[in-house]
Protein backbone atom coordinates (compact mmCIF):
# COMPACT_ATOMS: atom_id res chain seq x y z
CA UNK A 1 0.00 0.00 0.00
CA UNK A 2 1.42 3.66 -0.91
CA UNK A 3 1.30 6.21 1.78
CA UNK A 4 0.59 9.62 0.34
CA UNK A 5 3.64 12.16 1.31
CA UNK A 6 2.63 14.90 3.38
CA UNK A 7 4.04 18.40 2.62
CA UNK A 8 6.37 20.11 4.73
CA UNK A 9 5.87 23.48 5.46
CA UNK A 10 7.69 25.73 8.30
CA UNK A 11 5.87 26.39 11.55
CA UNK A 12 7.85 29.36 11.90
CA UNK A 13 7.53 29.27 15.36
CA UNK A 14 10.69 30.92 17.28
CA UNK A 15 13.20 28.97 18.64
CA UNK A 16 12.01 30.69 22.12
CA UNK A 17 8.25 28.98 21.05
CA UNK A 18 9.74 25.68 20.08
CA UNK A 19 11.72 25.91 23.64
CA UNK A 20 8.12 26.78 25.58
CA UNK A 21 6.42 23.54 23.43
CA UNK A 22 9.51 21.39 24.46
CA UNK A 23 9.12 21.82 27.90
CA UNK A 24 5.36 21.94 28.47
CA UNK A 25 5.69 18.98 26.72
CA UNK A 26 8.24 18.02 29.42
CA UNK A 27 6.26 18.63 31.79
CA UNK A 28 3.40 16.63 30.83
CA UNK A 29 5.18 14.00 30.98
CA UNK A 30 6.71 14.69 34.38
CA UNK A 31 10.25 14.44 32.96
CA UNK A 32 12.92 16.60 33.75
CA UNK A 33 15.68 15.35 31.01
CA UNK A 34 16.04 13.51 27.61
CA UNK A 35 19.51 12.33 27.51
CA UNK A 36 19.05 8.16 27.15
CA UNK A 37 17.67 6.35 24.44
CA UNK A 38 15.06 4.98 27.58
CA UNK A 39 14.63 8.47 28.26
CA UNK A 40 13.90 9.31 24.30
CA UNK A 41 12.02 5.91 24.18
CA UNK A 42 10.08 7.10 26.81
CA UNK A 43 9.17 10.21 25.23
CA UNK A 44 8.19 8.33 21.92
CA UNK A 45 5.99 5.85 23.36
CA UNK A 46 3.68 8.08 25.48
CA UNK A 47 3.26 9.85 22.44
CA UNK A 48 2.08 6.67 20.38
CA UNK A 49 4.94 6.55 18.41
CA UNK A 50 7.99 3.84 17.49
CA UNK A 51 10.78 3.36 15.65
CA UNK A 52 11.93 1.58 12.81
CA UNK A 53 15.59 1.29 11.23
CA UNK A 54 14.62 2.28 7.12
CA UNK A 55 16.26 3.67 4.30
CA UNK A 56 15.71 7.31 4.85
CA UNK A 57 14.78 9.78 7.77
CA UNK A 58 11.08 10.60 8.29
CA UNK A 59 8.18 9.50 9.74
CA UNK A 60 4.72 7.60 8.64
CA UNK A 61 1.16 8.93 10.71
CA UNK A 62 -0.90 5.78 10.60
CA UNK A 63 -3.60 7.49 12.31
CA UNK A 64 -4.24 9.77 15.45
CA UNK A 65 -1.26 8.82 18.39
CA UNK A 66 -0.30 6.15 16.10
CA UNK A 67 3.13 6.47 14.03
CA UNK A 68 6.23 5.33 13.34
CA UNK A 69 9.97 7.05 13.26
CA UNK A 70 12.17 6.44 10.43
CA UNK A 71 15.76 6.23 11.39
CA UNK A 72 18.85 5.70 9.32
CA UNK A 73 21.04 5.45 12.42
CA UNK A 74 22.48 2.70 14.52
CA UNK A 75 19.42 2.36 17.40
CA UNK A 76 20.65 3.39 21.12
CA UNK A 77 23.61 5.26 19.55
CA UNK A 78 24.44 9.06 20.04
CA UNK A 79 23.32 9.68 16.63
CA UNK A 80 20.45 7.40 16.78
CA UNK A 81 18.99 9.81 19.99
CA UNK A 82 19.37 13.01 17.79
CA UNK A 83 17.88 12.13 14.91
CA UNK A 84 14.77 10.48 17.09
CA UNK A 85 14.86 13.69 18.47
CA UNK A 86 14.62 16.01 15.33
CA UNK A 87 12.32 13.57 13.91
CA UNK A 88 10.01 14.23 17.17
CA UNK A 89 10.26 18.06 15.99
CA UNK A 90 9.01 17.54 12.92
CA UNK A 91 5.79 15.44 14.45
CA UNK A 92 5.13 18.29 16.36
CA UNK A 93 6.11 21.43 14.52
CA UNK A 94 4.75 19.74 11.13
CA UNK A 95 2.69 17.35 11.64
CA UNK A 96 0.72 17.91 15.04
CA UNK A 97 0.65 21.56 14.48
CA UNK A 98 -0.14 22.13 10.74
CA UNK A 99 -2.04 18.78 10.06
CA UNK A 100 -3.91 18.52 13.34
CA UNK A 101 -2.90 14.61 13.72
CA UNK A 102 -5.07 13.13 11.53
CA UNK A 103 -4.22 12.27 7.78
CA UNK A 104 -1.95 9.37 8.05
CA UNK A 105 0.83 9.20 5.54
CA UNK A 106 4.51 10.05 5.15
CA UNK A 107 7.06 12.36 6.02
CA UNK A 108 10.10 12.82 5.00
CA UNK A 109 13.20 14.86 5.81
CA UNK A 110 14.62 16.93 3.21
CA UNK A 111 17.88 18.63 2.71
CA UNK A 112 17.97 21.69 4.37
CA UNK A 113 15.73 24.67 4.38
CA UNK A 114 13.68 25.99 7.76
CA UNK A 115 11.83 22.77 8.14
CA UNK A 116 14.82 21.29 8.32
CA UNK A 117 16.21 23.90 11.31
CA UNK A 118 13.37 23.66 13.25
CA UNK A 119 13.29 20.36 13.94
CA UNK A 120 17.14 20.86 14.58
CA UNK A 121 16.13 23.50 17.03
CA UNK A 122 13.91 21.12 18.46
CA UNK A 123 16.02 18.15 19.12
CA UNK A 124 18.81 20.77 20.68
CA UNK A 125 16.38 21.97 22.81
CA UNK A 126 14.50 18.29 23.67
CA UNK A 127 18.35 17.44 24.28
CA UNK A 128 19.54 20.37 26.37
CA UNK A 129 16.52 19.98 28.77
CA UNK A 130 18.23 18.06 31.57
CA UNK A 131 21.25 19.99 31.19
CA UNK A 132 19.21 23.25 31.72
CA UNK A 133 16.95 22.29 34.53
CA UNK A 134 20.67 21.14 36.35
CA UNK A 135 22.16 24.62 35.91
CA UNK A 136 18.81 26.01 37.52
CA UNK A 137 18.50 23.70 40.60
CA UNK A 138 22.24 24.62 41.52
ZN1 LIG B 1 14.28 16.48 9.17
Amino acid sequence: MSQAVLELTPSRLSARNIGGLVEFRLRRLQMAQVSTRGDITQVLTAMGGRTTSSSFRGMTSHAPGNFTLHTTTTPGTRAWIKQVAHILGHYHLHYILKHRGSPAGVIRCQNGGQVEREADVFAQVLLAAGARSAAEAA
